[in-house]
C-alpha cells in the first residue's frame, strides 16, 4: 500500500520536461523540513490506495508523462513496484526526490530529479553525495536557490562534482518570491555556468498557493 497525497493532472512547471502536461502522484511524508518547503500539506495528509490503484487512477488521465513526487517518495517501499508498472504501461516516469535517500534501486529507465540541499534550506548536511555517482544521462541535478551564499555553494558544487560536463541536467531554481530569478541569471551569466535557469512555471500559470496543479 501507498499512502497517497494527491494525483492529478497539470503542466511540468520543473525540469528540462516543463510545459508538458503531466500527471502527478504526490505520495505523503517527508523527513526533512526544508526552510522554504512549498508542500508541507504533504507531511501528513493522505489516504492509503494500493499500487493497482494508483495506477488506474494514472490512467484515467490519459497522458504518458507520470511524475512522482512529495514529500519524499522513496521513503514509501512500495514507490518500487508503482514505477515498476508505470514503466510497464507505457508512461515516461518522473521521480522527484530530495537527495538524501540512496537511489540505487530506482529503476534505470526513471527519469530521477535529484535535489541537492543548499545551507539555506537548514538540509544539506543530509545530502547523500554517493547518489551523484549513480546519475544516469537522463537525470537531472536540482539546486534551490535562496540567495547569493546558495548560489555559491550549488556553483562549487557543480564544479567540485565535474557537473556541467558529465551528462545530467543542472537545474537552479530560485525559492519563489523571494529570490529575483533576474538576480540569479546575473550571478549565473557573469560564472559563465552551463545550467538551466528553472521557474517553477505552474506559479506563473496558477497562483502560487495553488494546489494540485
Ligand atoms: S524534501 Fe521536499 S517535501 Fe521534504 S521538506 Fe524539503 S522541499 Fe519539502
Amino acid at each position: 500500500m501507498l499512502t497517497v497525497n494527491e494525483i492529478f493532472h497539470s503542466i511540468q512547471g520543473e525540469s528540462s520536461r516543463a510545459g508538458y502536461p503531466c500527471v502527478f502522484v504526490r505520495l505523503t511524508a517527508c523527513d526533512l523540513r526544508c526552510t522554504w518547503c512549498d508542500t508541507a500539506y504533504a507531511f501528513h495528509e493522505g489516504r492509503k490506495m494500493s499500487v493497482d490503484d494508483v495506477v488506474a487512477a494514472v490512467a484515467e488521465h490519459g497522458c504518458p508523462l507520470v511524475e512522482i513526487t512529495g514529500g519524499e517518495p522513496l521513503l514509501q517501499e512500495d514507490v518500487y513496484p508503482l514505477m515498476d508498472r508505470l514503466l510497464a504501461g507505457g508512461h515516461t516516469v518522473m521521480l522527484e526526490t530530495g537527495g538524501h535517500r540512496p537511489i540505487a534501486r530506482v529503476p534505470a529507465a526513471v527519469l530521477k530529479i535529484v535535489d541537492i540541499k543548499c545551507p539555506a534550506s537548514g538540509e544539506a548536511a543530509r545530502n547523500d553525495w554517493s547518489n551523484l555517482d549513480r546519475l544516469a544521462p537522463h537525470d537531472e541535478v536540482k539546486f534551490v536557490i535562496q540567495d547569493r551564499a546558495d548560489y555559491e555553494f550549488a556553483r562549487d558544487v557543480i564544479a567540485r562534482h565535474g557537473l556541467m560536463s558529465r551528462g545530467p541536467a543542472v537545474l537552479l531554481s530560485p525559492v519563489h518570491g523571494v529570490l529575483d530569478a533576474r538576480t540569479l541569471s546575473e550571478w549565473m551569466l557573469a560564472d559563465r555556468l552551463i545550467a538551466r535557469l528553472q521557474l517553477q512555471i505552474h506559479k506563473y500559470i496558477w497562483s502560487p498557493t495553488t494546489r494540485g496543479v
